[in-house]
């Protein structure tokens, strides 16, 4: 399962983060995941709760932003959400040569903790 190996990655980055800095618990972690990158809320939500046990983890709060898909026209450089993901069409003109300007996104944003 794809959410369980970043969710996984994203607690270990932490970890190792956290304890460098002497933080003994964490309180936040927060994620922000481009509906591009095919990573589901709820999924990340679920593996975080199976994988956070410990007592390091156990009273985490997982924040989630999720960002849209934005593209830009070339040919009238006019920026829109894209709805669907396989349908790369400017609903300004009709042209197909668009650019994604948000939307890959997936990486921890900040976390919190308390020291040691
Ligand atoms: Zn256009």
């Amino acid at each position: 399962m794809h959410e369980l190996s970043i969710v996984e990655g994203v607690m270990n980055m932490v970890r190792e983060s956290a304890l460098q800095s002497n933080i003994k618990k964490v309180n936040k972690l927060k994620l922000v995941i481009g509906r591009l990158s095919m990573v589901l809320p709820d999924s990340m939500q679920f593996c975080f709760q199976a994988l956070s046990q410990d007592e390091f983890f156990r009273d985490a709060v997982l924040e989630i932003e999720q960002r849209e898909i934005l593209i830009r026209c070339k040919k009238c450089e006019q920026q829109s959400v894209l709805e669907d993901i396989y349908c790369y069409i400017c609903p300004g003109c009709g042209a197909n040569e668009v650019e994604i300007i948000q939307g890959r996104e997936l990486y921890l944003d900040y976390y919190e903790g308390e020291e040691n």
